[in-house]
């Protein structure tokens, strides 16, 4: 019963998974050869599947970690790479080509990597065995196999057949045993012989009184001895299924054909060889028993300490995080939804139509040369009456539906970019931009019929604005407060440009551009004046420019600033006229509108912003804030199985790290409890006596 491997092996397997540790390792069978000496088909034979690479160019480039899984009363015979998680594999075509592949992924540069590949077998027809199969040794350096790789070849394999694994050197009958470097690394870390199987491949290719002669080898003495085999199997039966009965059947035929190989100090055939690695295997797992217990029990203590003192014994999982990190954005969003209402979304839309009335006012009003005569102009001037509605149409007719939707999707936008800009997600940048997709997904699902719905209820005002008492008086008001603030915007920019350009020199530049402005006007009067006395000729307006006297150079940004000083200068005094205007008594009520279109204007804008919220509210934002949460779950939480899930956590170093302590603690506790029970077994054993 070869239960200790068995059970040892299932021990590797999560020992490897943990890390390939120095001190967690438990005896493995090395096969080592040279090319060609038929070590691959002394693998296949155990395996009884083909499914190791073949081809001339080197193609065992890494060592492969082959685990045998025995499989009693079971069907499916498979092979898996725990490495690449590709599942179950039945078709070892297959195996071979992803073995095949995986070699090749090392550059012929390189030659060889010590970076083993693992493979597990599951099958009722192999023994519990775990073998490593490494690169041929190469005899001689070609030119194509420089001396370099057979240094490293020869590296690899010492690095592996050292304790506490078993060395299974493969020669072939027809080279002379004393040439073979299997044999001699193995004399190198074994030289009793105590670990090393011999096995003598190509049996049938020289006669038997050679081969019992190579068996009973006197030169190199091996304690577990020498076995012959002959893998070859007839060429019909290498049809890819269980080729272990034609080989076995072949190679019966051939040992029993030839009595000279029955007798009692020499071991034959490959299901010899078989029983003998169990049964070898088994005793040098009983042996490692004891040490590795104590090894797995440092380890395991080792991390219960970190754990306990870098974590204080506190318990993660990947969904944990997860469900924290997205319950953390879900109750931001809240926040933000709760802070982001009514008023917060009329402010902004009022902020922008108000500054879009100041806009217009300076177009239509500010800059019209006649400004300073409104408050005197008749009550039917059609010019004023004209203006007014000009303006007012100027603002009703912009585009609200859009603009204002817009600017609310905009501030949205960047606090949903605020939110998923928060630290909890700096190690998702792959989930922050879904956040963020599918934020702007709903918004833009929503955004034409919200810009619809607002420019169709707005309609009204582009043909009628009715206006209470009390809204004028609020719109006078908050004019007024505009101008002012526009007035000291105004004033504050002046400053600046004087600060910044020096006080006398700006001066010297403003009566500079106010006297050419002069000298122009003068001109043009004189020029005037000549057409309309009818007698003027151009040559002496050429001769009236010669008097001009030479003015000292003034650079020209210097002008700008100067002119622009000049034009604040200008647009104050307006807007204090303006302001006085507002506060006078012909803006105490909205029939006089034409007079007072500052406060016409914001009358209307306020009217605007009103009925285009309401419907934001309506069509946008609440449909936003109840979607997005939704969401979040349907597309973030629901949608992640349990491996992205994993992958999550892992974005964020410090959450992987505490698992991979966690993972590490639970397959070490695991391991323990299984070598607990190993060890008890072992005890009980060894007190019955001996039955057989
Ligand atoms: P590797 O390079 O050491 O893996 O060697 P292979 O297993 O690929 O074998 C090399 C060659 O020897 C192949 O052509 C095999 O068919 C052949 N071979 C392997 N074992 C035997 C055997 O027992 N008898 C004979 N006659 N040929 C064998």
């Amino acid at each position: 019963l070869m239960m200790l491997t068995k059970k040892l092996i299932e021990i590797r397997s999560i020992l490897l998974s943990i890390d390939h540790n120095e001190t967690l390792k438990l005896p493995s069978i090395v096969v080592v050869g040279s090319q060609s000496s038929g070590k691959s088909s002394v693998l296949e034979a155990i395996v009884g599947h083909e499914f190791l690479p073949k081809g001339t160019n080197m193609v065992t480039r890494r060592p492969i970690e082959l685990t045998l899984v025995h499989t009693p009363g079971q069907d499916e015979e498979y092979g898996e790479f725990p490495q690449l998680g590709l599942g179950k594999m039945h078709d070892f075509n297959k195996v071979q080509k992803t073995l095949y592949d995986m070699n090749m992924a090392v550059t012929e540069e390189e030659c060889v990597s010590d970076e083993p590949i693992e493979l597990r077998i599951y099958s009722p027809n192999v023994p519990d065995l775990t073998l490593i199969d490494l690169p041929g040794y190469i005899q001689i350096a070609n030119r194509n196999q420089p001396q370099m790789l057979k240094t490293k070849i020869e590296e690899l394999c010492e690095k592996y057949i050292r304790e506490p694994n078993i060395i299974l050197a493969v020669c072939a009958a027809n080279v002379d045993l004393a040439n073979s470097p299997a044999l001699r690394a193995s004399r190198k870390f074994d030289p009793l012989g105590l670990r090393t199987i011999g096995v003598i491949t190509k049996m049938d290719l020289v006669p038997p009184e050679m081969g019992t002669a190579i068996l009973r080898n006197g030169d190199y003495p091996l304690h577990l001895g020498y076995i012959g085999v002959v893998c070859k199997s007839p060429e019909a039966a290498r049809d890819g299924s269980n080729m272990t009965n034609a080989l076995i059947k072949n190679e019966s035929s051939f040992f029993q054909n030839h009595h000279q190989y029955n007798q009692r100090d020499i071991q034959v055939g490959t299901a010899t060889l078989r029983q003998k690695l169990m049964i070898v295997l088994e005793q040098s797992m009983g042996r490692s028993l004891y040490s590795i217990v104590d090894a797995v029990q440092r380890e395991l203590e080792e991390t219960r300490y970190q754990f306990k003192v870098q974590y204080n014994d506190r318990r993660v999982t990947a969904e944990s995080y997860m469900a924290e990190t997205m319950d953390g954005l879900k109750h931001n969003f809240k926040d933000f939804a709760n802070r982001f209402g009514k008023p917060q979304v009329r402010h902004e839309v009022r902020a922008m139509l108000e500054q879009q009335v100041l806009n217009i006012c300076a177009e239509h009003y500010w800059s019209d040369g006649k400004i300073a005569d409104l408050n005197k102009a008749s009550p039917d001037d059609i010019y004023w009456l004209y203006k007014i509605d000009l303006a007012s149409a100027a603002l009703t007719k912009s585009g609200i539906g859009r603009s204002t939707t817009q600017l609310v999707v905009d501030v949205l936008m960047s606090n949903m970019e605020r939110l998923a800009n928060a630290e909890q997600f700096s190690y998702h940048p792959k989930t922050r931009k879904q956040i963020l997709s599918f934020t702007n997904e709903i918004l833009r699902s929503k955004f034409l019929t919200t810009s619809d719905q607002v420019e169709n209820t707005i309609k009204p005002y582009k043909y009628e604005v009715e206006i209470t008492d009390t809204e004028w008086a609020e719109g006078v008001k908050r004019s007024v407060v505009n101008l002012e603030k526009e007035l000291e915007l105004c004033n504050q920019r002046a400053d600046s440009i004087k600060n910044a350009v020096g006080k006398s020199k700006i001066k010297a530049a403003i009566r500079h551009v106010l006297d050419s402005d002069r000298e122009d006007n003068r001109r043009q009067d004189r020029m005037q004046q000549l057409a309309h006395e009818g007698n003027g000729s151009s040559e002496e307006l050429v001769v009236s420019s010669e008097d001009d006297d030479v003015k000292p150079f003034y650079n020209p940004r210097l002008v700008e600033k100067a002119k622009e000083v000049l034009f604040l200068r200008d647009r104050a005094m307006i807007l204090k006229y303006r302001i006085a205007a507002l506060k006078s008594r012909q803006c105490k009520t909205a029939e006089n509108k034409q007079y007072c279109p500052e406060a016409f204007l914001n009358v209307v804008a306020e009217k605007l912003s009103y009925t285009a919220v309401m419907f934001i509210q309506v069509e946008l934002l609440n449909e936003f804030f109840f979607q997005f949460p939704r969401e979040v779950d349907d597309r973030l939480v629901y949608q992640m199985n349990r491996k992205q899930i994993q992958q999550f956590a892992k974005e964020n170093p410090p959450i992987q790290k505490h698992l991979a302590l966690m993972e590490r603690k639970a397959k070490l506790e695991e391991v323990m409890d299984k070598l607990n029970y190993l060890v008890k077994r072992q005890a009980d054993r060894h007190e019955k006596p001996r039955s057989y």
